[in-house]
């Protein structure tokens, strides 16, 4: 039997913004960051292993195990046009981070990465996002596979295609510093651009199964995925990106709705103060007991709603003091050992 047809690289146009005259590499960032354990952030070359950086500069994180959930977080719907996220008021923020493309915080902010001079280069794709010769793209995929990061490259730049659909998002995004720039620093050209994103159109016309399915969904609430993710992954009630970076920011957004929801209880109690007064419903015994538990309910709720926040921060607060402990004593002992080599012949 003969071996399958590799899967190729489906682009053909060739947009200016990359430097396709030199060596691939210099389409690549000065370094990059990566996590080789929780709170562990390794810098490193891209240059110096392409496959690795691809395979975590593409890579979906925890999205990629929502996937069957994520129906709870967006609708399966092309990405809107920048120019419109503009007009609903959306802060466009530059998140270089793929997994975070797209989702956007319930303040109006809009996560978006910029489209990597790398993904416009043609040699460099078809050099680093095809597969070998004779390869299946099966589940679990091989080393060598390239099918799930092509996809996700592609379903990235799909997404741009819908973003990007006029010339008013063309200098939206140019002006945000979203699509890459020539070498003398001039935006890249509209037509180039238009007929890119028609050929990224016509494949995904073509064969919806090219993009990876993370991206058949293009805006996701972030509160939302912060609620799948508290249910199912773990450890257990983890937000997937924390909305606060202090305590007191903590504090501060959980008593904004506390104080909305205790002035929702204040107006149910005059009500039913009001209601005792008349003679009717002084004798109606439902009346009665509603009151009675809605009064019961009025007394505990605030209390048990401050204490879970509190709980949430002693939580985070012990979580955040162990991964510091384990660090520093990581580095005394990594210290330790250098010491006693340096003393050794
Ligand atoms: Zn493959």
């Amino acid at each position: 039997m003969a071996p399958p047809h590799p899967p190729l690289w489906p682009l053909e146009t060739k947009v200016s913004g990359s430097r396709q005259e030199k060596s691939t590499t210099d389409d690549l960032p000065a370094i990059y960051r990566y996590y080789e354990a929780p709170r562990k952030r390794i810098v490193g070359n891209p240059a110096d292993d392409i496959p690795a950086f691809l395979r975590r500069e593409l890579s979906l994180g925890g999205l990629a195990d929502m996937l069957k959930h994520l129906w709870l977080a967006g609708a399966e719907r092309p990405a809107t046009p920048l120019h419109f996220h503009a007009a609903m008021g959306r802060e466009i923020a530059i998140a270089d981070r793929m997994d975070l493309h797209l989702l956007w915080a319930d303040k109006g902010r809009l996560f978006v990465k910029p489209v990597p001079r790398f993904l416009l280069d043609l040699a460099f794709c078809r050099s680093n996002l095809q597969c070998p010769d004779g390869c299946a793209c099966c589940n679990p995929p091989a080393d060598t596979c390239r099918g799930i990061a092509r996809k996700v490259a592609l379903g990235f730049l799909y997404t741009y295609a819908c973003l990007v659909s006029s010339e008013s998002d063309f200098h939206l995004a140019n002006e945000k510093r979203l699509l890459p720039r020539n070498e003398d620093g001039t935006p890249i050209n509209w037509a180039d651009w238009k007929t890119l994103a028609r050929e990224l159109l016509r494949m995904h016309e073509r064969d919806p199964d090219v993009v990876h399915p993370r991206f058949l969904r293009a805006e996701l609430r972030l509160s939302r995925v912060n609620i799948i993710h508290r249910f199912t992954r773990l450890p257990p009630f983890r937000p997937y990106l924390r909305g606060w970076h202090n305590y007191s920011s903590l504090f501060r957004d959980n008593i904004a709705w506390m104080t909305a929801a205790t002035i929702f209880v204040a107006l149910v109690l005059t009500a039913m103060q009001v209601g005792l007064a008349t003679e009717r419903l002084q004798r109606n015994a439902t009346f009665q007991q509603a009151s009675y538990g809605f009064t019961v309910f009025a007394i505990l709720g605030p209390i048990c709603a401050f204490g879970l926040v509190a709980l949430g921060a002693l939580f985070n607060l012990a979580n955040d003091l162990t991964l510091l402990i384990r660090g520093q004593r990581n580095r005394t002992g990594t210290r330790s050992r250098g010491e006693v080599s340096q003393s050794a012949p």
